[in-house]
């Protein structure tokens, strides 16, 4: 077991993915579906890292645990970064993965291939009960395409292409995906700050 680790999220497959990068590390990972009683954080920051910063002390608050959260999102260069800090809810509410995909390719529709690129980006905060803080970053380059591909991942995935692959991220393998991914990055470069201080 080890000490325990609640990843501060309720979104189930980000939860998956987050538990795929964690394996290995001596650390019990639990999440806040253990704890139902958590109040809901508004990420109301205007950067990925202020709200990773917030969710996680907020865990930790709740928990007494040590925690980690992320805050991610896609930036298109041709809208400016948008939807960045607001992905989630970028066709409003109720959060809908198909609703915002529909709104990202017609606010795309007369951009050019050259001109749709973009990236995904996620800041993952550790927060400790002793106050202890560790914030890291991970992006991944790539361009929107035209219509959706793939059946994998979540969120803008379909819309996602790899240049290099030439596949989007929603035709990725989950290993594959964790490699690469915006997520994956951020966790590899918290990898060994979590080594150092949860190895028994
Ligand atoms: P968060 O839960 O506030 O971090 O919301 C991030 C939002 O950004 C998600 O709801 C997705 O719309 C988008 N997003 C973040 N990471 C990914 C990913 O790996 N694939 C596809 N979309 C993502």
């Amino acid at each position: 077991m080890g000490t325990a680790l609640v990843v501060a999220s309720r979104n189930r497959h980000k939860v998956e993915e987050l538990r795929q990068l964690l394996a290995g590390l001596p650390v019990e990972v639990r999440s806040l579906a253990d704890y139902p009683e958590a109040p809901e954080v508004v990420e109301d920051g205007d950067t990925f890292a202020e709200n990773a910063v917030k969710k996680a002390r907020a865990a930790v608050a709740f928990t007494g645990e040590w925690a980690l959260a992320d805050d991610s999102g896609l930036e298109v260069d041709a809208l400016g970064g948008e939807p960045g800090v607001r992905s989630a809810r970028f066709a409003g509410e109720p959060r809908d993965d198909a609703r915002n995909n529909a709104k990202l390719l017609a606010l795309l529709a007369a951009v050019p291939p050259e001109r749709r690129t973009a990236r995904f980006r996620c800041v993952v905060a550790l927060a400790g009960p002793g106050g202890e803080l560790e914030v890291v970053e991970g992006a991944v380059e790539g361009r929107i395409v035209e219509e959706l591909r793939g059946t994998g991942g979540f969120g803008y995935d379909p819309l996602f292409l790899l240049p290099d692959l030439g596949r989007t991220m929603a035709e990725l393998t989950p290993e594959e995906k964790n490699l690469l991914s915006h997520r994956g990055r951020a966790m590899a470069a918290l990898a060994t700050q979590l080594r150092k201080r949860f190895s028994r």
